[in-house]
């Protein structure tokens, strides 16, 4: 397996191995948005009392995938904007939200596969499965060609594989047991970082005598745990079914629907980033308050708070109140409002470059203190071709950005924006800010939406084509 590009982005405030359990919450709230979510189709109603584990609201766009209530209280759908709040939050025993009758119905139509798949959705953990090469949720009856299992998080700073396996191992490989008795042939791949450590040769050992587990040993680099760059790698055509993604988390969420009949509502969290004091991983629920996580652990009075890993992450507005069901990690930045002393000599001993131009290119790799600063000014590109070396789809992205800057989007889909699998590389090492990746995003749905416009037109004028083709026989039919 061949990798191109990438690069080892080395930052401070990496999150350690470390798992802190947050304190039991009084108040949650459950944003009704995530990544790739939107939970628009409400199943509970003002004041009702809730169990941990029952369906709060679904994704009607998304296989009804389902948000569950973590813990049991009293559901407020008034009380915060595009959030469900639960209040008087206790720790009860959670229940599995399914309905016995679907069960039997679904057992009589799909045997004990339809049944686990029921359950893989119904019980929360089909939310951390992946379409490879779109990211999107893959259908939950759909049969893949392959599914990749990565144990890898390689963007600083989202929470890690190692830390989620620790003492869990058995549960993983329970759960790599499940996820295969609902193939037939279908190869699983396993994403394993190629080191020797300890753990690393105990999870070897351990999937060693499973032989439909192939074993994929992978660089540490950013960003080959891409599960599109690990598709592209492994030489799957999209044009040959889907590929399911899933990273640990979602192993470990396999089994407990499966083996358990219980619900996943639990996430390991990481805090990362150089306005941390601590930076580790936590142990929480989905609609955690932000606010009780930023008492805790942000030092820094200014402070910008991702959601996500430094390069793909976005900024947590101000409306966001609490942890969303797909958060991985929140990142936190120090603002920069100090003016620098002598700024504009940038000599750059404590910056690290891709293009070595600093002085810290004589130091030996560190990691540097990241801020929300832009370390230099925003200029045109200078077509220095970093963009290209680090970029693990193989485009050119100086090439895109500049038909995009010419509004040449023909020539934009031509160069391929469709192979950018967003892992912002591009922007991370441009010398001249460039926000390369957001271009790309934005270019990728501009040419999806003008696709699906000329498809629906297409549909269209079909119909009306029909109409008439009928309007004109029925009227040759009265003539006779
Ligand atoms: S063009 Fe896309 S895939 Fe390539 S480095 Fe930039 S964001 Fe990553
Ligand atoms: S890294 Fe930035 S400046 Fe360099 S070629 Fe790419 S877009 Fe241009």
């Amino acid at each position: 397996m061949r990798f191109r590009g990438g690069h080892n982005v080395l930052l401070k405030g990496r999150p350690d191995s470390a798992i802190k359990v947050m304190p039991e919450p009084k108040v949650l709230y459950m944003p009704l948005r995530s990544e790739r979510f939107t939970f628009s189709d409400i199943h509970v109603k003002d004041g009702q009392k809730v169990n941990g584990g029952d369906i709060l609201a679904k994704d009607p766009d998304n296989y009804s995938v389902p948000m569950l209530a973590p813990r049991a209280g009293t559901v407020r759908l008034e009380a915060v904007e595009n959030h469900i709040v639960i209040e008087d939050v206790a720790q009860r025993e959670e229940r599995a939200d399914i309905v016995e009758e679907e069960m039997l119905h679904i057992e009589k139509e799909m045997g004990a596969g339809g049944i686990k798949r029921y359950k893989l959705l119904s019980l929360g953990a089909w939310q951390f499965f992946y379409d490879a090469f779109t990211g999107e949720l893959p259908d939950p009856l759909g049969t893949p060609q392959a599914i990749i299992v990565s144990t890898l998080s390689l963007e600083p700073f989202l929470a890690r594989g190692d830390v989620q396996l620790h003492r869990r191992l058995l549960n993983f490989t329970r759960g790599l047991e499940q996820l295969q008795s609902l193939l037939e042939y279908q190869p699983i791949y396993l994403a394993m970082p190629n080191i020797t450590s300890e753990f690393a040769n105990l999870i070897r050992n351990q999937i060693r005598g499973y032989a439909w587990v192939k074993m994929l040993e992978i660089p540490l680099k950013y960003p080959y745990d891409n599960f599109a760059v690990l598709a592209r790698r492994l030489d799957l055509k999209a044009g040959k079914g889907p590929v399911w993604a899933v990273r640990t988390e979602g192993i470990l969420a396999a089994d407990r629907a499966l083996t358990e009949t219980k619900p996943c509502t639990v996430r390991i969290l990481s805090i990362g980033g150089t306005g941390v004091n601590f930076p580790s991983h936590l142990k929480a629920i989905p609609g955690y308050p932000l606010k009780r996580i930023r008492d805790q652990h942000v030092f820094e009075p200014a402070a910008r708070m991702l959601n996500g890993g430094i390069l793909t992450g976005s900024i947590l507005s101000e409306e966001a109140q609490g942890v969303d069901v797909e958060c991985r990690g929140i990142t936190v930045l120090p603002e920069h409002i100090d003016r620098e002393f002598l700024g504009f000599v940038r000599p750059g001993w404590d910056r690290d470059s891709y293009s070595g131009c600093f002085l810290s290119s004589l130091r030996k790799d560190f990691r540097e203190r990241m801020t929300t600063a832009l370390r230099g000014e925003g200029r045109p590109c200078v077509a220095c071709n970093y963009c290209d070396e680090v970029c693990p789809a193989g485009i050119m992205p100086y090439l895109i950005h500049k038909y995009l800057y010419a509004d040449l989007i023909e020539e934009v889909e031509q160069a391929r924006v469709d192979l950018c699998v967003e892992c912002g590389l591009c922007s991370y090492v441009c010398p001249s800010k460039i926000d390369l990746r957001t271009q790309f995003v934005e270019a990728k749905d501009l040419i999806a939406k003008e696709k699906e416009e000329i498809r629906q037109e297409q549909l269209r004028q079909e119909e009306a084509r029909k109409r008439e083709e009928e309007a004109r026989k029925q009227a040759e039919e009265n003539n006779e």
